[in-house]
């Protein structure tokens, strides 16, 4: 990856870039509810929630902005501790909810996908 480049996959719902500190490591964000938004205006991108680079020796933080990106204060130990099982937590909720999903699609035995929610839609205008 350079550096200054946001990659994006849809396919694979998921965002890779440079460390924007300039340490040099690839930070992967993954695009999902519980995770991270991606928001294109038609102009620019958009990242939420902060890029917390926790696991890297840099511990850079950072949101990006409509294709800014801007430094934010390092945490402290405890308020990456906290932000973790904030993100874990998050995640096994989003997880529960998926499995207890009662959507018609969830009632006919056809697996969820953005497809399927697509023709959903698509059913229900019509
Ligand atoms: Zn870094």
């Amino acid at each position: 990856m350079r550096s200054g480049v946001l990659y994006v996959s849809i396919t694979y719902r998921t965002t890779g870039h440079m460390c924007c500190c300039g340490c040099g490591e690839e930070v992967i964000a993954p695009l999902a509810p519980a995770q991270w938004s991606l928001v294109f205006d038609g102009e620019t991108v958009s990242m939420y929630p902060s890029i917390g680079n926790w696991s890297l020796k840099c511990r850079s933080h950072y949101v990006i902005r409509r294709n800014q990106v801007m430094q934010r204060r390092q945490f402290t130990a405890k308020e990456i501790a906290d932000n973790r099982a904030e993100d874990r937590a998050a995640i096994e909720k989003y997880d529960r909810a998926q499995l207890n999903c009662d959507t018609p699609h969830a009632a006919s035995g056809e697996p969820w996908s953005p497809r399927a929610w697509v023709r959903g839609v698509r059913r229900w205008f019509a």
